[in-house]
């Protein structure tokens, strides 16, 4: 039986670059120890461990525990805070609203 190590909520990453900082998107992800022995890093879009085990039902159950617990609107927060921040030469507020929604 495959174990849920630990999760991690969805978040922005900023890394320094020449010209200011980059903001990546990370969404909620779920490290899984898989039966095969490999720790596999995986996310609502991604729930296939390289030995080929698909832990969507384990990865959707955490996740869905977590939204229940109010994290959602976190995000919903940390989004908007992140876009007062953001800065004029990234990319389009459509782009990232696009790819929040996609990963709801
Ligand atoms: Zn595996």
């Amino acid at each position: 039986m495959a174990t849920v190590i630990r999760q991690t909520a969805g978040h922005y990453e900023v890394e320094d670059v020449p010209y200011g900082k980059d903001y990546t998107w990370c969404p909620d992800c779920v490290m899984v120890l898989c039966d095969c022995g490999e720790r596999v890093e995986l996310t609502a879009s991604q729930t296939n461990c390289g030995c080929g085990v698909d832990h969507a039902t384990l990865v959707r159950d955490e996740l869905d525990v977590r939204k229940g617990a109010g994290t959602a609107s976190c995000l919903e927060e940390e989004h908007d805070r992140w876009m007062e921040d953001r800065d004029e030469y990234l990319r389009s507020e459509d782009d990232y609203r696009r790819e929040f929604e996609r990963l709801e």
